[in-house]
């Protein structure tokens, strides 16, 4: 019998870190593997943000802030959501958190009940179910189909609501997908949660600056169910800023009020030199973003052309995020003689000891047919990795 509680035991490990683990393992062995399985962009930091950092660390400004976030930042954050996103929120509707894993978490802490369900769109990021299991909520998955970009219409949406149906959750640029909802789509999702009273939305918007064409749309800016949205966003994927931990989110005061309760208990403000970059970041140019988006769509196109080259994937094209998700599921059953594949766990597996790339099987996102790679690596590699699966593949008969 296990001591440890039921709810750690009901969650299941990060798939992709992971797979991120055997990775660097075989790579120790000296083994070269081309690594695509982390979510994660391979820039530097801008440099006036790492100067702010600089900054705030010889201002001694290494204490203790505010839990939800300084001032300047709060107001930074309230000042681009009205920029970018059409968002009208005051400072005090801003909290912000060691990164927007921490903002997801706080928000489904904060609003379930043990037995809540909570729809997440499917293909969806790993770490959503977990999160809803840890806060006792019941995830439940609404898959979108590949044909549509494995994008949830609003009409199967609305047919998973139930009495017991607490929220919605999505990112839009999509992690595993890279799809993103237009405009319409989203006010079609709207209409259905405008319907349904007692149902919130988390828009998950930490992709926003990577999109392919057009601009992302924020559900929370329509007005009739501007209260019942938080919109979750961050530092990491569009400055670069993984490791420096920042997220946020933009919801009404009393959802806002009890995400600074609980991280009050838990790890009170995030860095508070983070922060002061954090300020850099949003009030400061973003060339450095463009130029990073625009390598992310010129890799996009390169991935998706390779892939294109080998017999058997189906491949949507994603229209945002660092990611491409083709359905492998024409290759299950076959063999090279020594390994099975059955599934895309098998494959991820594979293509790891056999072709030396790490990549992330679908299953963990809601995608058994599916394996994840991640863009976010120089063209030769990402040119080499290719090539190494497309010669694995070849192999299994
Ligand atoms: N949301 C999505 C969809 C993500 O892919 C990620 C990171 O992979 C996060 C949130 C978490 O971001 P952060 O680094 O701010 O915790």
């Amino acid at each position: 019998v296990s001591v440890l509680s039921d709810r750690v035991n009901a969650m299941a490990e990060s798939a992709t870190l992971a797979m991120t683990k055997k990775a660097r393992e075989l790579a120790a062995q000296g083994v070269k593997v081309i690594s695509l399985s982390i979510g994660e962009p391979d820039f530097p930091t801008p440099q006036h943000i790492k100067d702010a950092a600089k900054k705030a660390i010889d201002d001694n400004f290494t204490q203790y802030t505010p839990v939800s976030g300084i001032a300047d930042l709060r107001s930074a954050i309230a000042e681009k959501l009205r920029r970018d996103n059409n968002l009208d929120w005051k400072p005090e509707n801003i909290v912000v958190s060691t990164g927007a894993k921490q903002s997801l978490t706080n928000v489904l802490l904060a609003l379930l009940n043990p037995g809540d369900e909570v729809i997440i769109f499917s293909p969806y990021w790993v770490s959503y179910s977990e999160m809803v299991v840890l806060a006792e909520g019941v995830p439940v998955l609404v898959t979108g189909s590949l044909e549509n970009d494995f994008k949830v219409t609003a009409e199967e949406f609305e047919a998973a609501i139930t009495p017991r149906t607490k929220l919605v959750m999505f990112s839009s640029p999509c992690n595993p997908t890279g799809s993103v909802f237009t405009e319409e789509e989203l006010r079609k999702i709207g209409q259905v949660v405008e319907r349904h009273e007692n149902i919130f939305v988390m828009a998950d918007e930490i992709y926003e600056y990577i999109v392919f064409e057009g601009k992302n749309f924020s559900i929370g800016s329509i007005p009739s169910i501007k209260d019942r949205v938080i919109t979750v966003n961050g530092c990491s994927k569009g400055y670069a800023m993984t490791g420096w931990r920042l997220g946020y989110i933009a919801a009404a005061k009393w959802i806002a009020d009890a995400c600074d309760k609980i991280q009050g208990q838990v790890t009170s403000g995030t860095c508070s030199i983070t922060q002061k970059a954090a300020v850099a970041a949003l009030t400061g140019p973003l060339d450095d973003t463009r130029k990073m988006a625009e390598a992310y769509r010129r890799r996009r196109d390169l991935v998706i052309g390779k892939l294109r080259e080998i017999p058997g994937l189906k491949i949507s094209v994603p229209q945002g995020a660092f990611y491409a998700f083709p359905d492998m599921s024409s290759y299950f059953g076959k063999s090279d003689g020594t390994n099975k594949i059955n599934n895309a766990d098998d494959l991820a597996m594979y293509l790891l000891n056999v072709g030396h790339v790490a990549t992330v099987s679908g299953a963990a996102f809601g995608a058994p047919n599916c394996i994840r790679l991640s863009t976010a690596a120089s063209d030769e590699n990402l040119t080499e990795a290719i090539s190494r699966i497309k010669t694995a593949l070849g192999n299994l008969k």
